[in-house]
């Protein structure tokens, strides 16, 4: 007989979505084990989303009183990173460290574990223990669920490993700010950050591999973000790598593929993601172990008796995704009915100021897919909300129809509160609500979102 451990269901990595399937499953009265190497929630809580969107908060809100002098007369503000040092750590991290959400699960019923697990055949888990204790086998009669996540990725640039770089771990973490820093990644992650820092009076320069900042939303999103940078002083290079690293008293020099040699005090490297899937001994349930993503069908089933969550499905490494995904799993392994995954109106925010957000299709992605596109955009400045709220006012809503349904496909909006304007196109999308029946609402004068009217009319061009 095996010498295994027997459960229901065991959760490899538990970032939102396993966390919360673990959760679910034990209150539902399965035996579960959950298993994180690191902290029980994830990259989100502790690294990612939640403290970032505090330090965009901070950031948003000196961006404002400093606008307030246009508005309301003379503002003086000196601004301090103590209190966002110190809310990141207290009430958003609680230290890193991961008690609350361990006890969190060990009360709906779970055992955690922290340690590194991995696959050892269909439905058997080889967990090795933080702590150095002996590893532990375990075999689950309904199945294994992967929510490993990624970890920020390490790009081929000369030099870069011996060298005190950041990644977003280290952003989190900061406690002094520094006087300079180069951003390596013009993506969301970024961004966010780049202007953090430099409305906190860090001088920045961002270095994009790409030709534009936020590559995969629409090229007018990218663009007003540039404008945006450039006016409150973040030098963007695009079309850039860095070729060289080198750290000496205190300072980066940083080689160039445009031969600049530039120097900084820190180095953010935020240029991509690497999938956590080296160490999981894919292969011992017949999956390659050097994919990038594993293939999921739409109740996330990878294989029999497993089940995979998250970024590393490759459908959009989003908290959102994650948890969506989890509770389709959550309903297929406790043999509940519900919706299978669809991702055609999957939204995405990019938190700076202004907010870029964008649901379903670009315009190119509408295009690729061979459909016949009808776009519209309007600019919320030109908005009567945007007259009367003055400066932070730029932004634009841009429409993509599929004209043949006579429905939208996709939607961008960049503003303040982009992603909040967002929701409604989320509906109209995830709905497929035909545009005429949009064109009929009543939009309330004089909101952000009444422009949404506006970029419908303009839907009114010959589709191409
Ligand atoms: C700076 C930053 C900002 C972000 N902001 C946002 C945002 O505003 N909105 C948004 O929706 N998303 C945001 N994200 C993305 C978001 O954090 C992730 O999409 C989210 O955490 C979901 O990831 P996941 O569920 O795949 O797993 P993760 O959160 O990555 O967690 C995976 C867990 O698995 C564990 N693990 C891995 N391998 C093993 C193993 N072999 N054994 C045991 N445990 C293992 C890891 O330790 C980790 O705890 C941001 C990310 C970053 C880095």
């Amino acid at each position: 007989m095996s010498d295994a451990r027997q459960v229901d269901l065991v959760v490899v990595g538990l970032g939102p979505g396993g966390e919360a399937l673990a959760n679910a499953a034990a209150t539902a009265g399965l035996s579960v084990v959950a298993v994180d190497k690191r902290l029980v929630g994830g990259e989100c809580p502790y690294f990612g989303c939640v403290p970032t969107k505090m330090m965009v908060r901070a950031a948003d809100a000196l961006a404002e009183v400093r606008r307030a002098a246009e508005l309301s007369g003379e503002v003086t503000v000196r601004s301090s990173w103590a209190p966002v040092a110190e809310r990141v750590s207290v009430q958003a991290t609680d230290h890193w460290d991961d008690r609350v959400a361990v006890e969190r699960l060990q009360n709906a019923g779970a055992a955690v574990l922290h340690g590194a697990a991995r696959l050892d055949g269909v439905r058997r888990v080889v967990v090795t223990p933080t702590d150095g204790s002996e590893p532990l086998t375990y075999e689950a009669s309904r199945g294994v669920v992967l929510n490993p996540g990624t970890r920020p990725a390490t790009p081929p640039v000369e030099g870069l490993d011996g060298t005190p770089y950041w990644t977003n771990r280290d952003a989190v973490q900061v406690t002094e700010l520094p006087g300079s820093l180069v951003v390596l990644g013009g993506g969301p992650i970024g961004c966010e950050l780049a202007q953090v820092f430099a409305r906190f009076g860090v001088r920045v320069t961002v270095v994009q591999h790409g030709d534009r900042l936020l590559a995969v939303n629409e090229p007018e999103a990218s663009a007003l973000l540039a404008e945006v940078f450039a006016h409150e002083g973040i030098r963007v290079l695009t079309g850039v790598d860095l070729t060289r690293a080198s750290y000496a008293d205190g300072q980066f020099r940083l080689s160039t593929s445009s031969s600049e040699e530039l120097v900084a005090d820190k180095l953010l490297v935020a240029a991509g993601r690497t999938p956590n899937l080296d160490d999981l001994r894919l292969e011992t349930v017949g999956l390659d172990p050097t994919a990038r993503t594993i293939e999921v069908d739409d109740r996330m089933r990878a294989g029999e008796g497993l089940w995979v969550i998250g970024d590393v499905t490759g459908k959009g490494a989003f908290t959102h995704v994650s948890m969506y995904q989890s509770a389709i799993a959550r309903r297929d392994i406790l043999g509940e009915d519900g919706p299978a995954a669809a991702y055609h109106a999957l939204p995405h925010v990019t938190f700076t100021d202004p907010e870029v957000a964008g649901v379903g299709m670009s315009e190119a992605g509408a295009r690729q897919a061979g459909l016949t596109v009808r776009t519209g955009t309007t600019k919320l400045e030109e908005s009567s909300r945007g007259f009367t709220h003055g400066p932070g006012a730029r932004g634009l809503i841009k429409l993509v129809e599929d004209a043949d349904r006579g429905v939208l496909v996709g939607a961008t909006v960049v503003g303040p509160a982009g992603g909040e304007i967002l929701g409604y196109l989320s509906v109209a999308v995830h709905a497929a609500v035909p545009v005429d029946s949009l064109r009929s609402m009543i939009f309330a004068y004089p909101t952000f979102h009444r422009a949404i009217e506006s970029a419908l009319s303009d839907l009114s061009g010959r589709a191409a």
